[in-house]
């Protein structure tokens, strides 16, 4: 029995593999499973498929990162950057938070006021090595260039958002496409994170050393998340995921619409930012799982 179930699983790693391969062809990163990463990565891939390490969330606070870094504390909804990718969803659009400076960093202060005040969470992270001008989190410090990669590749994410079954109308992607072009100024991540910081009742993590990410998990089972902690007690920290929660975009742009209309609009620009991201932070080799 042990023999069949292992056959029938690798098979399923095997058409995983092949049918998300797609999903990053495009990638320009270097995050990606490394040669000595090769060892048990069918075995990791394979748990993931089965959506085992998935379990429910504490909370819908869409409040922390994709990264696959130890460090983290509590199981929450993952996004690019976390409150970040709020920020970007209303900047690609409506753009409610922005004030007459145009910066990233006042948006933020805005949007992070605003959801305080409406009793939402808020969170993001840093890491025990980042200096400068940076956060420590990719998808905050590179925004500059995730902006840019949605510009480029613009048509490739339309494509890739409709893949995984998210409705795209033309006036939608032309608006989010021409905002992100738009866009010239770009706050620091340390800028970002600082101001997420002045919020005392911010979810704040500081992620540990370096990304070993070797699997990328776009998950659209409602109310999960990625257990990293269960997938450092089986694999250590030589084996992490990336882990975005989909099903809960539409949670939390909801949470900073102005009106019911503009919520989908909002999930496509968060749609956008997270594969821009993936695309990012991603080698061409970063294994994707949708679940
Ligand atoms: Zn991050």
């Amino acid at each position: 029995m042990e023999m069949d179930r292992y056959s029938m699983t690798n098979e399923s790693v095997k058409d995983t593999i092949e049918n998300n391969y797609p999903l990053l062809q495009h990638a320009e990163g270097t995050i990606e499973a490394g040669f000595e990463q090769q060892e048990r990565l069918d075995e990791v891939t394979e748990l993931l498929v089965t959506g085992e390490f998935h379990t429910l969330v504490e909370d819908y606070g869409m409040i922390k990162c994709i990264d696959g870094r130890p460090g983290g504390y509590g199981l929450y909804p993952n996004t690019a950057g976390g409150t970040e990718t709020l920020l970007v969803a209303d900047d690609l659009t409506t753009k409610r938070f922005a004030d007459e400076t145009g910066t990233t960093v006042n948006a933020y202060r805005n949007l992070i006021h605003y959801l305080e005040e409406a009793g939402e969470m808020v969170g993001g992270h840093g890491d025990n090595h980042a200096e400068g001008a940076a956060s420590g989190c990719g998808a905050n410090d590179k925004l500059e260039k995730i902006y840019a990669f949605m510009v480029r590749s613009a048509d490739i994410l339309r494509e890739l958002a409709e893949k995984l079954g998210v409705v795209v109308d033309d006036i939608t992607h032309d608006t989010i496409i021409a905002n992100a072009a738009a866009r010239t100024q770009f706050s620091t991540g340390a800028e970002l994170l600082s101001v997420l910081l002045e919020n005392e009742n911010a979810h704040h993590e500081e992620l540990l050393d370096v990304h070993n990410e070797v699997v990328a998990v776009i998950n659209t089972q409602p109310d999960t998340s990625l257990d990293r902690q269960a997938l450092a007690d089986h694999f250590g920290d030589d084996y992490q995921a990336f882990n975005v929660d989909v099903w809960a975009f539409s949670g939390a742009a909801a949470s900073i619409a102005e009106l019911p209309e503009e919520i989908s609009a909002k999930v496509v620009a968060m749609v956008y930012y997270n594969l821009a991201t993936a695309h990012v932070l991603c080698g061409k080799g970063m294994r994707v799982v949708v679940l």
